[in-house]
């Protein structure tokens, strides 16, 4: 089924450009300023609440474990996370993409039923009410085809390279009804979503809304 998500778009700017890097942020935009370290800028969301969804995620996509609300000044009610220089170079690139679309965001049409990117050499965990879902979906069998690594249960992937999950047939979900929740959690959209649309399909397949 196609859904239409909002998507962040990446932009940099000079530390002399710190206003309109704010500006950026605030209206759902990712704001990368660039000084001796780099620094990425989203929005907060409202104190006290969990981050917005594809500003945690772009968080995430940068894999950096410095990051915090600011609370003071004028961006304030942005988070700053460090850009470390092992990324500078894919942040490089998420902003030379992103320069061929207008304004801090932008909608996508994406179909998750029918792409399954994700769904290849991911390792997906299963928690204790994916084994209920399976067994209340009438799909109990599933039970016998999951593998455990460090007393965690997975959805094994299959043997062959690509190393696609072992419920993917023809880039569909076969178990769509009773998929796992890290798989219903995915966000299309995010940077792991179009990383994974890219390593699979060679290329950024970015259809407009
Ligand atoms: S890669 Fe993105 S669009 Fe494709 S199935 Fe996963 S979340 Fe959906
Ligand atoms: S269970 Fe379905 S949605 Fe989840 S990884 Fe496997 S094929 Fe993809």
């Amino acid at each position: 089924m196609k859904e239409t998500v909002v998507r962040p778009l990446w932009r940099s700017f000079e530390p002399s450009q710190l206003r309109a890097a704010v500006r950026h942020a605030k209206a759902g935009g990712i704001s990368v300023v660039k000084e001796r370290q780099w620094q990425m800028l989203g929005d907060a969301g409202p104190p006290g609440e969990p981050l917005p969804l594809m500003v945690d995620w772009a968080i995430r996509a940068i894999e950096t474990a410095r990051w915090a609300e600011i609370t003071d000044g004028v961006a304030k009610g942005l988070v700053q996370a460090a850009v470390t220089r092992d990324w500078r170079e894919r942040v490089t690139e998420w902003i030379a993409r992103d320069a061929a679309f207008e304004g801090p965001t932008a909608p996508f049409v994406l179909d998750c039923e029918t792409c399954g990117a994700c769904c290849v050499d991911n390792a997906v965990v299963l928690d204790a009410e994916d084994l209920k879902r399976f067994r209340d979906g009438g799909r109990a069998d599933l039970l016998k085809r999951t593998s455990r690594k460090n007393g965690v249960r997975l959805l094994p992937l299959a043997r062959e390279k690509p190393r696609p999950c072992i419920h993917l047939k023809e880039l569909r979900c076969s178990i769509y009804p009773v998929r796992p929740n890290m798989c219903r959690d995915f966000p299309a959209g995010t940077e792991q979503c179009l990383t994974s649309r890219e390593d699979l399909y060679g290329h950024h397949d970015l259809p407009k809304a």
